[in-house]
């Protein structure tokens, strides 16, 4: 059961299926839904090896080689200080496994999400982690940013854990929340709950959470600043999709971090969810980029788990053909002094 249920508050009924006729109704502010924008998309080929023994390290570049074919991407290569990314880790993680994960030792601990550590794979979680922290103020003025990485959102403090290493996701929302003097926002709709994000940042009142996933993984949320939907099929993900709007109302985020992640495609034997196809995946990430556009919530996409070779690559670059041509450059709020209800 929804969380927001259990915990007595109303849940929106759920939304039509999925379907494009519903959504060309849907009031959409700001927004183009006509042209195509290439989307702002921060990336650097120093991101991509050979350390997963899934596609998790390699898939970003087949996405931007499938983007770029298709005229999606408008490429940006963050700026990189290398000592300065690993000093800015070790403020969110434990100094020594961050110091694991840069010299290769302990080579447990550097392997503790599942890779095998190279120099090249430390330089790129480096770089991912400083680009994606860009991205984030980036999104500011460009409204809608891709960062098409993976691997943030079960990493601890202290250890890597499922295929993630460092959580820069909760390193960005941080140095977001410093930043901009307001509520950060985490949509995470990897098949995965961010168990990793939770423990880091549960008790950060400056950072909200939403969470749509097959399985719990131990993650409470409170169904107001943290909520946590544990779903069995794509009815079940509607109606949990269907409370975003009222949690960004509530929140009002200055910005959100989205994880588009695609394991809950229905073959994905890593995640998987019944029911959810890719046309379901199509409609879930256009409701979500079209409900933080028309809000002016300036928003970085990545993209997270999707495990099948030749089929979540695809998934991903639809990802990205929504945000360029069914969102577009969404006009940005103006700077508010408002206080989100859930911090008054
Ligand atoms: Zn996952």
């Amino acid at each position: 059961m929804p969380l927001e249920s259990q915990m007595g508050l109303s849940v929106t009924p759920p939304v039509a299926p999925p379907g494009d006729t519903d959504l060309r109704t849907r009031r959409c502010i700001g927004t183009n839904t006509q042209s195509r924008h290439p989307i702002v998309t921060v990336w650097d080929a120093a991101y991509v090896t050979d350390a997963a023994p899934t596609i998790s390290t390699t898939k970003a570049a087949r996405v931007i080689e499938l983007a770029q074919a298709e005229g999606l991407v408008d490429l940006r290569q963050a700026p990189f200080d290398e000592d300065a990314a690993w000093a800015d880790m070790a403020a969110v993680h434990d100094p020594a496994y961050v110091d694991a994960v840069r010299t290769g030792q302990p080579r447990r601990l550097a392997e503790s999400q599942g890779f095998r550590w190279s120099p090249a794979f430390a330089a790129a979680a480096a770089r991912i982690w400083s680009a994606h922290a860009w991205a984030c103020r980036l999104a500011r003025t460009e409204g809608t940013v891709v960062h098409p990485v993976s691997g943030a959102h079960h990493a601890r403090r202290n250890s890597g854990s499922g295929y993630c290493t460092f959580n820069f996701l909760a390193g960005a929302a941080r140095q977001a929340a410093d930043e901009n003097r307001g509520p950060v926002a985490v949509i995470d709709l990897d098949a995965h709950p961010g168990d990793g994000t939770y423990a880091l940042l549960k008790d950060d009142p400056r950072v909200a959470l939403f969470d749509i996933a097959g399985s719990a993984w131990g993650c409470t949320g409170d169904g107001v600043r943290i909520v946590y939907h544990e779903v069995a099929n794509a009815a079940e993900y509607r109606a949990a999709l269907a409370t975003l709007p009222r949690f960004l109302d509530r929140v009002r985020p200055v910005l959100v971090q989205y994880q588009a992640g695609m394991d809950p495609f229905e073959d994905d034997r890593v995640g998987g969810i019944d029911g959810v196809t890719r046309t379901f995946l199509a409609w879930r990430d256009r409701f979500v980029l079209r409900e933080l556009a028309a809000r002016g919530i300036p928003t970085v996409v990545n993209l997270a788990g999707g495990y099948i070779r030749d089929v979540t690559p695809r998934l991903h670059v639809q990802t990205i053909r929504i945000a360029a041509r069914a969102v577009g450059r969404p006009r940005l709020m103006r700077p508010t002094s408002w206080t989100p209800s859930f911090l008054l």
